[in-house]
């Protein structure tokens, strides 16, 4: 059975030191409409989007942001075709188990990962549950924990409550903007979804904010546009809210905000170019 604790339960995460490097990861790819991804976008035009995380690497330790599909779900043909009922939509997962075989790739080891944390529980976020241990806590807002608990309908929601059911899960709750250990915070940009966060991560001499999906495209910082995907739409002006706190940290001079689903982002270019 999935424990659920506070934050402060689930403080601190096993680091030591200070996040040395960011290890980008594309973990799989998704057709998404362009208007879905930022408001005023074609309706006709479709993106074939990567699906992406990031590892944060500790002097000793690290740090997973994100974690993709669960590649069982989209593999196996009876529970695929039930979790994917969406016209216009495919959820695609490269050979292998992308997230695994990347982290080793990095040169990094599952026994060293201190916690995980989620910008959000779409289902295209939450796939590194299955991997996570008793002490390695994964960590999302408590607003968004309350949407994953009572959303009427998973298919509507685009989540899996079953994603988040592993007897050894231990899940921290956080409340708005809240340090994570050392050199990673992370901050409120719900919208999207009710309680969707953000992450800042502070390397030597630059800072990268990781703004899952508060900002799909570079163009939603750039023209400071929103997500054109809000769970209700009362939640308009909280994606603006989100998108112009992205574009503010984004305009000083060590920061640059990274889009998590930008075909065209080099981070996650060059990590598919790579393979
Ligand atoms: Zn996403």
């Amino acid at each position: 059975m999935t424990r659920v604790d506070a934050w402060t339960g689930a403080a601190p995460l096993a680091v030591r030191g200070r996040p040395r490097r960011l290890v980008p990861m594309v973990l799989g790819f998704e057709p998404i409409r362009e208007d879905v991804s930022i408001r005023g976008g074609s309706a006709f035009r479709h993106l074939m989007e990567p699906v992406t995380a990031a590892a944060v690497v500790y002097d000793e330790g690290w740090i997973l942001l994100d974690g993709g599909f669960d590649p069982d779900r989209v593999r196996d043909p009876v529970r695929r075709a039930a979790s994917f009922d969406y016209e216009g939509y495919t959820p695609i997962v490269p050979q292998g188990d992308p997230l695994v075989d990347q982290v080793a790739e990095a040169g990094l080891q599952w026994g060293d990962l201190a916690g995980a944390a989620i910008s959000h529980a779409h289902f295209d976020h939450t796939g590194a549950a299955r991997l996570l241990d008793d002490d390695q806590p994964l960590l999302l807002q408590r607003r968004e924990w309350q949407h994953v608990c009572e959303a009427p309908s998973e298919r509507a929601a685009f989540l899996f409550r079953a994603d988040f059911d592993h007897p050894r899960l231990r899940i921290g709750l956080l409340d708005g903007d809240t340090s994570l250990a050392p050199g990673v915070d992370a901050i409120d940009t719900a919208g999207h979804t009710p309680g969707h966060q953000s992450f800042v991560v502070r390397l030597a001499g630059e800072s990268i904010v990781l703004a899952g999906d508060a900002a799909d495209l570079r163009a939603n910082i750039d023209q400071r546009a929103p997500t054109g995907s809000v769970a209700d739409p009362v939640d308009d002006a909280a994606a603006q809210r989100a998108v112009d706190r992205l574009t503010a940290l984004d305009a000083r001079a060590d920061t640059v905000v990274w889009p998590s689903h930008d075909p065209e982002w080099e981070p996650w270019q060059r990590t598919i170019r790579r393979r």
